[in-house]
């Protein structure tokens, strides 16, 4: 593997019809890939998928939207987002567990909270579930997926209260001090393909030490460019690792290799069989 989209969801309906042969083409190219559950249904089919394919690693967990009825926006979620249908799931800790202790399952998640999309009256159940999923997360010893919207500060205090693993906030999308604030408790920052469209995240990207970050697509969502308008697919992390080096004015080589050294190190990818 040479490069390591952290966060994907090739196990959404999305891919329903050519599956396998995204996974294949991302491996043919050098790309291993964390799917990442967002409910039960779905983080068991991450699990399948790692089983079957060896550059496809899985995440299970139950992601803050569907702590609670949560809406489709299709604007916002891009296509691909029927797996976001109105359900509130009760994290069922032993089920989730039972899951987790899958060898190739290499994180919890995606947890965390979500103050934009989910109404304000959710927050405390929103609390309530993602320390239980911390919980797993020390019990089984494996690092956490953070998804974290408009809650910066209130994930940070509960990560301090709670998490004795560290792991990896997806989709870092505050500024450079609130990034420095995941960072001094040992937490990675990964990035999308938003890079490569919008100058929002550069201060972060470049002032974040390189062994701190992650490349992720969250495909189907945001699409890099030249790909906008496509199906976002674990091939196009390379354009995210492009934009990180483009960012930081470091070699495309110096930065892919820090930073598939960097999810090896933070999944511990090179203890799994
Ligand atoms: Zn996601």
């Amino acid at each position: 593997m040479k490069y390591f989209d952290a966060h994907t969801h090739t196990n959404f309906v999305a891919y329903n019809d050519d599956r396998e042969q995204v996974i294949l083409r991302a491996k043919d190219a050098g790309v291993g890939m964390n799917v990442v559950g967002t409910q039960f249904d779905t983080s068991k089919a991450a699990v399948v998928l790692a089983e079957k394919y060896d550059n496809v690693y899985a995440t299970i967990g139950l992601h803050p939207v569907h702590t609670t009825k949560s809406y489709h926006d299709v604007n916002e979620l891009g296509d691909g987002g029927k797996e976001f249908t109105s359900r509130g799931e009760i994290f069922d800790a032993k089920a989730y567990e039972a899951l987790g202790r899958n060898p190739r399952v290499i994180a919890v998640g995606e947890c965390g909270l979500d103050y934009y999309r989910a109404e304000a009256n959710t927050r405390e159940l929103q609390k309530k579930t993602f320390i239980e999923q911390i919980e797993l997360a020390n019990k089984l010893g494996k690092p956490l997926m953070l998804h974290i919207r408009n809650a910066y500060a209130d994930a940070h205090d509960i990560l301090k209260a709670h998490a004795k693993v560290k792991g990896d906030v997806h989709f870092f999308a505050g500024n450079w001090d609130t990034a420095k604030k995941f960072l001094d408790i040992g937490f990675t920052l990964s990035f999308t393909g938003v890079l490569t469209f919008t100058h929002d995240y550069d201060e972060v990207v470049k002032n974040a030490p390189l062994d701190m970050l992650l490349s992720e697509t969250d495909a189907p969502y945001v699409t890099p460019v030249p790909y906008r308008g496509k199906r976002n697919e674990p091939l196009y992390v390379q354009e995210v690792v492009r934009a990180i080096s483009r960012i930081r004015g470091e070699g495309m080589e110096e930065v892919s290799a820090q930073i598939m050294a960097n999810s090896r190190r933070i999944f511990g990818l090179d203890k799994i069989v």
